[in-house]
């Protein structure tokens, strides 16, 4: 991999005699894989002398643009790329999911007439947008893993690997517990440690260290770190090559190189340290392990869809201090998310609420109460948010906790932190992709005019027959529509068609032969899935139904209430009978 700096600035563009060195530009990364897949990492001023370069070299370049998150010196090159204007190229854009507008409409209110003269709508090259959460993707030959950093705007920190080599770009990140601003054991906070855990083995960081320790005290809370931080953080994970990045507009190049030979004498060798100037060249070659599978990490989709309804559930306030649950309701209403006090008594028995937010620092009880609400939670579990004062004081491990806030926090970061346990409520099942055949095979399956006809006996005999030789008490056949699950013959269900978000048979259909899924809650896809839970779920098995013509139409399956794994003459009893319901829907009763 090759990286080249165009922006290394933090806040705003600063430029001018005492910043030549390390330059004046915003934020801005390109990264090349050795086969030539081209990513953008933020788009701050530093874009617009790329966009220029990769133009001059290919008329109508294409890539990849990473966007950490959007404040403005992330995105303000973005309207001046000029590749986006030039008709025949094809950009894919991704950035964090927010709670409200999607990140296209947020990248097109930079654009709006008021502030700039040309709109998005405008733009020549084919353009699509990716929203993210935490998880993984591909693009090209790389392959992309997605983790929060604790800002106080939604922002994600990137992994990048290919060519054997692993580069983390961490822009906008200050530490989790403030007290390791002064550097420190990244391991005595968790959230620090899973941070650390990201760059694990990184050949390269490029890593947000806008100040100094001695600086930092007054900056808590906006959002950024300490050279301290970044390299014991960087040690701790085993990083080759620190980047010092993202540097602040009060420092010229004079006060970054002091930076630089403080942050060397205390990395002493363990990690080789630099700051990012403009036009810097890196090669980067792996000493990273070779390349697994994505299939193979266990994270799911950093691209997938989230069903709106699990993004605006209610978020319960369990906590005392006034000032504290006034900004945390605020935070929640400018969210638009629905907020009640713990204190009033809430209704949970329902769907339940999406996120509870503690206090730990109360006293005990407050962690007996924590218990106890989530008890009464009907629902799958809630995310739960914990603040604390400091998280050094902790005692003892907690249980449940997802996220902690560290207090006092600005308004920003408690929405933030709202936002994620919000998404990562959300993203805890898994819709299944639809199969890149789908136009055809709802043609299909709407040619044999089966869906929604009554129950016949000639297909209540395969459910039967599986239930009988499976040793399970309930087999459907499951019809994958457009938006729907629709069950032409079923035994021990008892409703008729459900929600195809939700459905395991949508997976199932993907592929070419049964899916086996020994325990149904501890696979990361479906543990968290709503409709699992509603129906005591716990172990499935769904071969496809293949027409003639290919088309995966759904699925004969079976699903039992324990966790169970079919044998070999089992799975071809399965296999045989989902043949025989692909002939009986093909033949024609009349005949
Ligand atoms: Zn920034
Ligand atoms: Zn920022």
């Amino acid at each position: 991999m090759r990286i080249r700096f165009w922006g290394t600035r933090g806040s705003i563009a600063t430029p001018g005699p005492s910043t030549v060195r390390y330059g004046g530009n915003t934020s801005c990364v390109e990264l090349r894989s050795d086969a030539g897949t081209l990513v953008v990492l933020d788009c701050g001023t530093g874009a617009r002398p790329l966009g220029l370069a990769l133009v001059a070299e290919d008329g109508s370049p294409s890539g990849a643009i990473l966007l950490g998150h959007t404040h403005w010196d992330h995105i303000q090159g973005l309207p001046f790329f000029e590749p986006l204007f030039r008709p025949g190229g094809r950009w894919e854009l991704y950035g964090p999911r927010g709670l409200g507008p999607s990140m296209s409409s947020t990248l097109a209110g930079q654009m709006q007439y008021q502030y700039f003269p040309v709109s998005v709508e405008q733009l020549g090259a084919d353009v699509s947008y990716h929203d993210l959460v935490e998880g993984t993707f591909e693009v090209g030959d790389l392959r992309v893993r997605t983790q929060y950093l604790n800002h106080p705007a939604l922002t994600l920190g990137y992994r990048i690997e290919g060519d054997g080599a692993v580069v983390c770009y961490l822009s906008d990140h200050e530490p989790f517990d403030a007290t390791l601003g002064d550097g420190g054991d990244v391991r005595s906070s968790g959230q620090d440690e899973r941070h650390a855990a990201f760059m694990e083995g990184a050949d390269v960081v490029i890593h947000d260290a806008q100040y100094q320790a001695a600086e930092y005290a007054s900056r808590v809370g906006w959002g950024h770190s300490t050279v301290e931080y970044v390299v014991d953080a960087a040690v701790a994970a085993g990083v080759g090559r620190t980047v010092l990045y993202h540097h602040d507009p009060a420092h010229d190049d004079d006060t970054l190189d002091a930076l630089v030979a403080r942050a060397r004498r205390r990395a002493a060798g363990r990690t080789e340290v630099a700051a990012a100037a403009e036009g810097d060249v890196l090669e980067v070659r792996g000493t990273a392990a070779p390349d697994e599978p994505a299939e193979a990490s266990g994270l799911r989709p950093a691209a997938m869809a989230l069903a709106v309804e699990d993004l605006t559930s209610t978020v319960v306030v369990a906590v005392g201090d006034p000032a504290l649950r006034a900004q945390l309701l605020a935070a929640a209403a400018a969210e638009h998310l629905p907020a009640v006090d713990a204190a009033d008594g809430p209704d949970l028995d329902g769907t339940g609420p999406t996120v509870v937010v503690v206090d730990v620092d109360e006293d005990d009880g407050a962690l007996d109460g924590l218990r106890a609400l989530l008890e009464r939670v009907a629902g799958p579990t809630p995310a739960v948010l914990a603040v604390t004062r400091s998280l050094r004081d902790l005692s003892a491990p907690v249980p449940s906790i997802t996220d902690w806030l560290v207090w006092p926090a600005s308004a920003g970061h408690v929405r933030t932190k709202l936002r994620a346990a919000v998404l990562r409520r959300a993203c805890r099942w898994l819709a299944a992709p639809r199969p890149a055949d789908e136009d055809r095979r709802l043609d299909a399956l709407r040619h044999l005019e089966v869906l929604d006809t009554a129950p016949e006996e000639r297909f209540d005999r395969f459910t039967e027959a599986a239930c009988r030789a499976l040793g399970t008490p309930i087999a459907m056949i499951t019809l994958v529509d457009a938006e729907r699950q629709w069950f032409k013959s079923r035994r021990g269900v008892g409703f008729a068609e459900s929600d195809r978000d939700q459905s395991v048979c949508a997976h199932a259909i993907l592929g070419s032969d049964v899916l086996q899924i020994p325990d149904l809650l501890e696979d990361a896809r479906f543990a968290d899935n709503p409709a699992i839970l509603a129906t005591d779920a716990r172990f499935y098995a769904g071969a496809p139904i293949v027409l003639d013509d290919g088309s995966h139409v759904g699925t004969l399956c079976v699903v039992d209430h324990r966790p169970r794994l079919l044998d070999d003459d089992q799975l071809a009893e399965l296999r045989r009978l989902a043949a025989g319901v692909a002939a009986e829907l093909q033949r024609d009763p009349r005949a």
